[in-house]
């Protein structure tokens, strides 16, 4: 079921006692450990090298554990974050990975299972959950299991998708997915390179099911980013979102919940909402919302609301409440930074409603100080910039992709811990503000519809002890013409209120009985793209 979110409903709630009493329905009844997490996406090649190969590694991602969480609830110094995915671990004969040779092992690039093991324990210590990418949709077409296919082997032909003759029918791009192998056409829907696996074969499904196993019982990681969940079973022509895709990962989830009740699946179903909402929750946990994605890197650029409100009203009305994983880009798409024309501010201001969003964020590695790079792919999965030192600090060999050149003009971690209005402040408070408020992580939201400005995105975020005001200037210039009006609210006519973000001189609403509030201006001229944070609550 839904959470009550509306202006409408709300109102209801004060029309009708009825109604009103079922609010008293604890509000984070729906909720899971993962709705208290921010996620951090890391490119493993790219994070820290400890050895002076020029390639990240699972060392040096230890060694930098400590900015992502400390695992000291009472250090501010660090970013805060609760979660991590990683982008795949396991051995690849690419650079990304998204093409697995060995489903038990670790990229040698990276290190071994010990250091991965060590890692786990190490980011466990600090709080901070672990996922990795499992990429199962197919293989590398050097995997042993392809070339036993490929050669005929009695066993291992039918773990892939074979025809004798050429279907000829090409991939939802336009791209080929039928491919020459031998005297015979496998199916691998994104290229020849990547075969996919054949699911109706209840081997693969096994040997699946063991991985997963193997992942989660003898290494320890908390759950699963499945790539391309989409696209697991075609039917005939039907390539995508088919039934069959839905219900074998329902029947994936089920096993994995009988070796780890709490795991976590997170699915890259690349579509729309309406598509992606058909997973949730049966088939999956969480799925990333490409759609809110898209508005919010709009709406930060554009400077108005409609499109962002537009897709928060559609992830309310087609998921159950707060499940969905929110962003704002990943590492198939061109960074934020270059998407707002280097504007720090426009970046900022589509953090803030990545952070005070229902959902789960996951913030890509570097979107934190504005790392910047467009297509092709690897220029958007750089080295990590911590600091104008060689390489950045992430290597003290030639780097297996050159640093960014900004990483000398302000573009690192250690430029942007001094600078208190630089954009890893901005993310840091308002990741420390998620943490610190329930509200903000599980709380029921109210959108304000009426906030005198097509600029102005306005909502309250509560629980039964605090209520949250969020409001965002999205406009590039400073604004003057506005003023927030809602009848009825959960905020108390009897709460103080205290300034988590934004000016100190900021004034306070003048609450009705009802908990409403008529033309509130916290400023009288709101700073273009600010961030303004207020807390409500009875003493
Ligand atoms: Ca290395």
């Amino acid at each position: 079921m839904h959470k009550k979110y509306s202006i409408i409903v709300l109102c209801a709630l004060f029309i009708s006692t009825f109604t009103a009493l079922a609010q008293n329905t604890p509000t984070d009844s729906h909720m899971r450990w993962w709705n208290d997490r921010v996620f951090y996406e890391i490119f493993v090649r790219s994070f820290q090298d400890s050895d002076g190969d020029g390639i990240g590694d699972f060392q040096g991602l230890i060694s930098r554990l400590d900015y992502l969480n400390d695992g000291n609830p009472d250090t501010k110094n660090d970013l805060g974050i609760t979660g991590i995915w990683l982008m795949p671990i396991m051995p690849s004969p690419t650079y990304h990975g998204y093409d697995v040779t060995d489903y038990y092992d670790i990229n040698p690039d990276y290190g071994t299972l010990a250091d991965f093991r060590q890692f786990i324990e190490e980011a466990h210590k600090r709080g901070i959950a672990v996922i990795i990418d499992m990429v199962i949709n197919h293989t590398a077409d050097d995997h042993p299991w392809f070339q036993a296919s490929k050669a005929g082997d009695e066993k291992y032909r039918s773990w892939y998708v074979w025809s004798d003759t050429n279907p000829g029918y090409q991939g939802p791009d336009g791209q080929t997915v039928w491919h020459r192998g031998g005297d015979a056409f496998y199916y691998g829907l994104f290229e020849s390179g990547m075969p996919d696996l054949n699911y109706e074969n209840e081997e693969v499904t096994a040997e699946m099911y063991e991985i997963g196993r193997f992942w989660l019982e003898d290494v320890g990681v908390d759950g699963f980013r499945l790539d391309a969940a989409k696209f697991l079973i075609a039917e005939d022509r039907a390539q995508a979102n088919t039934r069959s895709t839905r219900q074998w990962l329902t029947a994936y989830r089920d096993y994995l919940r009988n070796i780890k009740p709490d795991v976590l699946i997170v699915a890259e179903i690349w579509d729309s909402v309406y598509q992606v909402s058909q997973y949730i929750p049966e088939s999956v946990d969480l799925a990333f919302e490409f759609d809110l994605a898209r508005s919010l890197v709009r709406g930060a650029n554009l400077g108005v609301r409609s499109g962002t409100l537009e897709a928060l009203n559609l992830m309310l009305n087609n998921y159950p409440y707060g499940q969905y994983a929110t962003f704002i880009t990943n590492h198939d798409q061109p960074r934020v930074m270059n998407e707002v024309q280097n504007n720090i501010d426009a970046a900022k201001i589509a953090g803030s409603i990545l952070l005070t969003f229902p959902g789960v964020p996951f913030i890509y590695y570097g979107e934190e100080i504005g790392m910047t790079g467009t297509k092709p792919d690897p220029n958007i999965r750089t080295p990590m910039q911590w600091e104008t030192a060689t390489n950045g600090g992430f290597t003290t060999g030639t780097p297996w992709r050159a640093v960014n050149a900004d990483v000398l003009t302000g573009v690192n971690v250690a430029a942007q811990r001094m600078d208190l209005s630089s954009l890893f402040n901005h993310y840091k408070s308002l990741i420390h503000l998620r943490n610190n408020h329930q509200a903000l992580r599980t709380g029921d939201i109210t959108l304000i519809d009426n906030t005198g400005s097509n600029n102005v995105i306005a909502f309250i975020r509560h629980t039964d002890t605090e209520a949250i005001l969020v409001i965002l200037n999205l406009r590039p210039r400073d604004l003057n013409a506005y003023g927030i009006t809602i009848e009825a609210s959960a905020i108390s006519p009897s709460a103080q209120m205290t300034v988590l973000y934004g000016d100190s001189t900021i004034t306070a609403p003048i609450i009705n009985e009802n908990g409403g509030f008529e033309n509130y201006m916290p400023l009288s001229v709101l700073p273009a793209r600010s961030t303004i944070i207020l807390k409500f609550a009875s003493e």
